[in-house]
């Protein structure tokens, strides 16, 4: 049974008359504000997915302690580069080794439920900033692997079903802005990039203190995150699942969410765009195998 998705089949995205505007952060900082009311999207709980709930599995194991993530089907073939940026990598000298190392020797052993915990002893902060900076990887290689899916063409604006995002960073760009799924891509990464490289936020010698304000960074950055995972599951999902991708999206969409779940970084309003999916994330949780 296929997993039924709201508008996954939107092949063609919504003019801007056709529903309400979504998303338009008008505050000027940058890590702080950006937080409007999400739409309420007409007709979106009548498309729930409820005939998907046989197809939200992992996929197969592709190796225990390996930390390539599982195979994204025939789309990572489609382009020789995989990834939007270059990915993100924390050094094993620093701070951040014994959690590095730790998590190597675990990943694929334990179900998702337990990969997202906070290890014993560890830093919850650098336990955040390692996993944001895999989920960062991740979507990177995810909207590198869609590149000639979603084009200025195939998706002029950047949107989920009836949710349409505008980006402002309140920095580069102070006005909310709409513009392409790609290109917001690009902004959203390149912003997420920035902070992750950023070491008043997110420090990598042992011993400097995380800022403050550093809770509240990381939900700006799961909020923006998670809006990839909405466009593509609302947009692009049939051509995943042709591509024998989704297995993977569907893997790495649940685990985004155990992390949000069991660290608070996202309100349920900011996750309205996939609600019916999160709720079914939530009920298999602990259910997982190993994977
Ligand atoms: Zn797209």
């Amino acid at each position: 049974m296929a997993l039924q998705l709201p508008g996954a089949d939107a092949s063609a995205p919504m003019s801007a008359s056709d529903g309400p505007k979504a998303d338009t952060p008008s505050r000027a900082t940058c890590l702080m504000a950006d937080g409007p009311a999400l739409p309420k999207g007409d007709g979106y709980s009548a498309q729930s997915p409820t005939a998907a709930r046989a197809d939200l599995k992992p996929p197969p194991t592709t190796g225990a302690t390996t930390l390539q993530p599982p195979g994204m089907g025939n789309l990572g073939t489609r382009r020789t580069d995989g990834t939007l940026l270059p990915p993100r990598k924390l050094p094993m000298n620093s701070r951040y080794g014994t959690l590095l190392l730790g998590r190597q020797k675990t990943l694929g052993s334990k179900d998702l439920q337990d990969q997202v915990r906070l290890p014993p002893g560890a830093d919850v902060e650098e336990w955040l900033a390692i996993t944001t900076i895999d989920f960062f990887n991740e979507l990177n290689l995810l909207i590198g692997a869609i590149q000639d899916l979603c084009t200025e063409s195939t998706c002029p604006q950047m949107c989920a079903g009836p949710y349409i995002w505008l980006w402002a960073d309140g920095d580069k760009i102070r006005e909310p802005t709409k513009m392409s799924a790609p290109r917001y891509f690009e902004h959203l990464l390149t912003w997420v990039d920035a902070q992750l490289s950023d070491e008043t936020f997110l420090p990598v010698q042992a011993g400097v203190p995380f800022p403050a304000t550093f809770k509240k960074g990381m939900r700006v950055i799961y909020k923006r995150l998670f809006r990839i995972y909405a466009h593509v599951f609302h947009s692009h999902f049939k051509e995943m699942m042709e591509d024998e991708a989704d297995a993977h999206l569907n893997h790495s969409f649940k685990h985004f969410v155990y992390f949000v779940k069991e660290f608070d970084l996202m309100d349920t309003e900011e996750l309205e765009p996939l609600k019916d999916l999160v709720a079914l994330c939530m009920e298999q949780r602990g259910k997982d195998l190993p994977g």
